[in-house]
C-alpha cells in the first residue's frame, strides 16, 4: 500500500503567493488608507503561509499558518528596536517586508490573515491518512473532477490577479500624478510670490529646479518613463523644497522687521523733542493749536502699537502674511509720524516765527554745552563745535589779507539770552524771536563790516570768498532782503527746511 499522500504541490503556493503579491499591488490604489492597511498586513500574513507551504510542503496548515503569525508578529515586535530603521535606511524597498512602524492592532490582521490562508491551505490540501480502501477508491475517482476545476481556476485566479495588478498600477501611476500636478501648481506659485522676499535666493533657485524636474516626470510616459514611487519622490522633493523656501521668506521678512524697527526709533525721539517743545510753549500760551499735537501723539501711538507687536519673541507665531505686512506697515507708521512731526513743526512756526525766512527750530537756544565750543581767538563766543575750524579757517584767510582777526561781535545765543534781545513791539526787530534764530542753533556770527558796511571791502572780500570755507551771506540780510543786515553771516549747514 503507498504511502498516504499529504504533500501539497510546490506549484500551488507559488501560484497563490504570486498571485497574492499582484492582488495587494491591484487594490492598495482603490482602498481608503484605514482599509488598505489592514487587508495589506491580511495578505502578508497569507503570503507568509504560501511561503511556509512552499518550503515545507508536508506541513500541516495550522502549523503554517502558526508560523506565518509568529514570523510576523516577530517582524513586527522587531519596531521596537533600531533595526528595521537601520535596514530601511539603506535598502528603501525593504519596506515591503519589513513594514514601517510598530502597531500592536496589525498582529490581529496578521492571526486573521494566517487563519484565512490555513483554512484555504486545509481544503486544497489532498486528504491524508485515507487508509480505507473503499474511500481511496471514491477519492480516485473524484481526482480528475479536481484536476478540471483547478486547471480552469488557477489561470483565472491568475490571470484575474495579473489584470488587478495592472489596472492597479496603472491607476496608481495616475494619482501620483494627479497628485504631483496640484504641487507643481502650489509650488509654481510659493515660486511666484517668493520672488525677492527670501533670505537666500539659493532656496528659490532650488525650488525652481524641482519644479523643472516634477514637470519633465509628468511629461513622461507612465511605466516607461515615470514607475510607481517617481511622482510621489518628485512631490516630496517639491514640497520640501517649498518649505525651503517659505523658511527662507520667514528669516528675510524677520530681517525687514528689525531693519524696520531700527527706523522707527530716531524719528520716533524727533516727535518726543517736538512735543516737549511745544508743551514748554503752551504752558508759555505760545503752542500751535492742538489739532497738529494731538495728531502726532496718535501717529506716536500707533507707531509704538506696530513696534510692540512685532517685538521678537512675538514672530514666531506670525503667519507668514503677517510676518510679510509687518515690516510695510512698521515704514508707514514711521512715515507717518515723521509727517505729523514736520507738520506740527509747521504749525509752531506759523505761531512762533513772523518770517518766512525764520525757521522754528525747538532746540534753537537749548544746545548742551558739549554741542558748542569757543572761538579761539573771541572765546567769549560760542558756536557749533563741528563749525569752528571752517571760522578758523576763514579767518587765517581773512588775517592774511586784512592783518587782523575777523570781529565777532554775536554767536550763539541761548534761549533766554535771545528772548532779553528780541522786542516784540518793534514792528522790524533786528533779532528774531527765540526759537526763531540760527543763532540759537550755533550757526550764526555777526562781524564787524567796519565803515562803509555793503560796499566795504571785509564784506566784499568775504561775499567773495566765506564760501570757500562753508560760510555765507543770506538773502534776507542782503542789501536788498527783508532785513539788511552786512555782518550776520552764517554756516551752509544752517537748516532751512524741515
Ligand atoms: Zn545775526
Amino acid at each position: 500500500m503507498a504511502p498516504p499522500d499529504v504533500r501539497v504541490p510546490r506549484a500551488l503556493p507559488t501560484v497563490l503567493a504570486v498571485s497574492t503579491v499582484l492582488a495587494g499591488l491591484g487594490a492598495r490604489p482603490f482602498l481608503p488608507d484605514d482599509v488598505a492597511g489592514p487587508v495589506g498586513d491580511a495578505l502578508y500574513a497569507v503570503l507568509l503561509v504560501w511561503l511556509v507551504a512552499l518550503v515545507a510542503p508536508a506541513v500541516r496548515p495550522a502549523t503554517a499558518a502558526a508560523l506565518a503569525l509568529l514570523v510576523a508578529t516577530a517582524v513586527e515586535l522587531s519596531h521596537l528596536t533600531d533595526v528595521p530603521a537601520t535596514v530601511l535606511d539603506r535598502f528603501p524597498l525593504a519596506r515591503y517586508a519589513l513594514g514601517t512602524t510598530f502597531s500592536a492592532a496589525d498582529v490581529l490582521w496578521y492571526a486573521l490573515g494566517a487563519a484565512l490562508a490555513g483554512a484555504v491551505l486545509a481544503l486544497v490540501r489532498p486528504r491524508a491518512a485515507v487508509v480505507d480502501e473503499a474511500l481511496r477508491h471514491v477519492r480516485e475517482r473524484r481526482r480528475p473532477r479536481a484536476r478540471w476545476v483547478a486547471a480552469v481556476l488557477v489561470p483565472l485566479a491568475v490571470l484575474g490577479a495579473v489584470g488587478a495588478a495592472g489596472v492597479g498600477v496603472e491607476r496608481a501611476l495616475r494619482l501620483e500624478a494627479d497628485d504631483l500636478s496640484a504641487q507643481v501648481v502650489a509650488a509654481g506659485s510659493e515660486l511666484a510670490d517668493a520672488e525677492d522676499k527670501v533670505a537666500d535666493p539659493a532656496t528659490r533657485t532650488a525650488l525652481s529646479d524641482a519644479l523643472d524636474a516634477a514637470t519633465a516626470l509628468l511629461a513622461g510616459r507612465p511605466v516607461l518613463d515615470r514607475g510607481p514611487g517617481d511622482a510621489a519622490a518628485a512631490g516630496d522633493r517639491l514640497e520640501q523644497a517649498a518649505a525651503t523656501v517659505h523658511a527662507s521668506r520667514r528669516t528675510f521678512a524677520t530681517e525687514q522687521i528689525g531693519a524696520q524697527r531700527e527706523t522707527v526709533a530716531p524719528v520716533r525721539r524727533r516727535a518726543e523733542h517736538i512735543l516737549a517743545a511745544t508743551d514748554r510753549l503752551a504752558d508759555a500760551g505760545t503752542a500751535a493749536g492742538d489739532a497738529a499735537r494731538t495728531a502726532l501723539r496718535d501717529a506716536v501711538g500707533t507707531a509704538d502699537e506696530a513696534v510692540s507687536a512685532t517685538a521678537a519673541d512675538r514672530l514666531d507665531a506670525m503667519a507668514l502674511d503677517e510676518l510679510e505686512d509687518a515690516a510695510p506697515d512698521l515704514s508707514a507708521r514711521r512715515d507717518d509720524v515723521d509727517r505729523a512731526t514736520t507738520a506740527l513743526m509747521v504749525a509752531q512756526d506759523a505761531v512762533s516765527c513772523p518770517e518766512d525766512d525764520q525757521r522754528w527750530w525747538p532746540r534753537g537756544g537749548r544746545l548742551d554745552d558739549d554741542e558748542l565750543a569757543p572761538i579761539p581767538w573771541a572765546p567769549e563766543h560760542e558756536i557749533r563745535a563741528d563749525l569752528v575750524d571752517g571760522l578758523v579757517a576763514l579767518d587765517e584767510a581773512y588775517r592774511a589779507e586784512f592783518g587782523v582777526h575777523l570781529t565777532v561781535n554775536s554767536a550763539y545765543r541761548s534761549y533766554d539770552q535771545q528772548l532779553a534781545v528780541h522786542d516784540p513791539r518793534d514792528p522790524n526787530p533786528l533779532a528774531a524771536p527765540p526759537g526763531c534764530s540760527n543763532h540759537g542753533l550755533g550757526t550764526a556770527v555777526d562781524l564787524s563790516m567796519g565803515p562803509g558796511s555793503f560796499d566795504g571791502a571785509p564784506y566784499l572780500w568775504l561775499q567773495e570768498h566765506a564760501g570757500e570755507f562753508g560760510w555765507q551771506h543770506p538773502g534776507w540780510a542782503g542789501p536788498a532782503g527783508r532785513l539788511p543786515e552786512p555782518w550776520h553771516w552764517e554756516s551752509v549747514e544752517t537748516p532751512t527746511e524741515y
